[in-house]
């Protein structure tokens, strides 16, 4: 197997021109916030992050005043009045999301972990500081919010106060968080973003910090933390998602980050009983892993090696991948 191969997914972090807008009275976050039966901090920081999606969805309604209560037209009418390819494609992910968002509201469904109340895992994982990574750029597939078997959902959840969510194909004007994204995505002078991908010019941490190192001073970076991309989706949308937003290194983009021989090594030495394979099946083994595993993967090459701090945090992290699969099996039933 080639060694650039290893799983991941996606990432996302998602914040909207709201406070340009009235909130609706019967929004997803108000309705779970009277029902819900977690009243943690943890509730409040990772709530944010669905709640920003629908600020992010109110936004776009909003732009192209467009009533979701709208029986007089279809929503293929509305897009077809919508000239701009862009546009229609921004405002046919809006309608997606919203019945997504509509759909977890209408079942009472927890907003942090996305599960039925009665498998909600949100008492079960704590809010954790990821060493040495700034912060987590969830650029995430659109279909993938909202879904029970997406560990989107967990990264967010385990690493609140570092994530940003990113909803593919909606722009800046209605995402805050895709402003920022475009930003760092393209502009990588001082070296300090790497995007989890196995394309074929990735590398490891261990060989871009040498290779950062050989550098001259002044082009050496400033920091010893790093912003970290991650793409959440099947492996099709990754690769589409990839193609579309991640700007090449010669034209200022991200360094490609791939796990080490050891990772990939340990990866094919399990099978699908490892928690963090995804719970969905794929042809192609490695491609099973979920993004959240991919990222405990990269911590165990970018840390130091038998550190108590980096064991118990993979270790935390490996009991909440099964903690999740656990709640998600209970709730769909056996794997398909
Ligand atoms: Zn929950």
């Amino acid at each position: 197997m080639n060694s650039a191969a290893f799983g991941f997914s996606l990432i996302r972090n998602i914040q909207c021109y709201s406070r340009q807008l009235p909130r609706s009275s019967n929004s997803l976050l108000q309705q779970t916030h009277c029902k819900a039966s977690l009243s943690s901090t943890q509730e409040k920081d990772s709530d944010c992050f669905l709640s920003q999606v629908e600020s992010t969805v109110e936004s776009i309604f909003h732009h192209y005043q467009i009533a979701t209560n709208d029986t007089n037209r279809s929503r293929n009418e509305i897009l077809h009045g919508i000239s701009e390819t862009k546009n229609r494609q921004e405002v046919s992910i809006a309608f997606n999301v919203h019945t997504r968002l509509q759909a977890l509201r209408k079942n009472n469904d927890c907003p942090r972990c996305w599960m039925q109340r009665k498998h909600c895992t949100c008492s079960l994982v704590s809010a954790q500081k990821l060493p040495m990574i700034n912060k987590i750029y969830i650029l995430i597939h659109h279909k993938e919010i909202g879904l029970k078997v997406d560990t989107a959902k967990l990264i967010l959840q385990t690493f609140p106060d570092q994530c940003q969510l990113v909803v593919a194909g909606i722009g800046p004007i209605h995402q805050k968080s895709m402003m920022e994204f475009q930003t760092i995505v393209q502009n990588n002078n001082n070296n300090q973003c790497l995007i989890l991908f196995p394309d074929d010019d990735a590398q490891t941490i261990h060989e871009i910090t040498a290779q950062q190192q050989q550098q001259p001073q002044q082009q050496q970076r400033k920091t010893n933390g790093w912003d970290l991309i991650v793409i959440d989706g099947t492996w099709a949308q990754a690769r589409k998602l990839y193609s579309k937003y991640i700007p090449t290194i010669d034209n200022g983009g991200p360094q490609r980050v791939q796990l080490s021989e050891q990772a990939v090594s340990a990866l094919s030495n399990t099978n699908t009983t490892n928690p963090g394979y995804q719970l969905r099946r794929h042809v192609i083994t490695w491609r099973q892993i979920s993004t959240f595993e991919a990222i405990r993967l990269f911590l165990l090459d970018l840390l130091p090696q038998n550190d108590t701090d980096t064991t118990v945090l993979a270790e935390q992290m490996q009991s909440y991948q099964i903690i999740t699969n656990q709640a998600v099996k209970r709730e769909l039933g056996p794997l398909r």
